[in-house]
């Protein structure tokens, strides 16, 4: 099993695979519009994948440190917008940039 630093990590990482498979099924109900069942079947798919990336963000994607929700950026973002600490190491960042 891999293992991971912190929660906000191994919620990031959900989160990417998530999103990817959001992709994946939202195309393939474009694909197969001209066949209703299928085309259901993938836009159901898709709005489940939807609602479990808004949970693991809700869940999982918070500052370690003030527990603030982080939504925006989360894929990228590096440190928390409210108390500015690393989200991996927990330093704080300095203010220059
Ligand atoms: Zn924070």
């Amino acid at each position: 099993m891999k293992s991971y630093v912190n929660e906000f990590i191994y919620g990031r990482d959900l989160l990417k695979k998530d999103v990817i498979a959001t992709v994946i099924f939202c195309a393939l109900s474009i694909i197969f519009r001209a066949n209703i069942t299928l085309q259901g079947i993938f836009a159901a798919v898709t709005l489940i994948l939807f609602a479990a990336g808004v949970y693991i963000v809700v869940k999982y994607c918070r500052c370690p440190h003030c527990r603030k929700v982080i939504f925006l950026g989360v894929l990228a973002v590096t440190a928390c917008p409210r108390c500015k600490r690393n989200l991996v190491s927990g330093r704080k960042v300095k203010k220059s940039r």
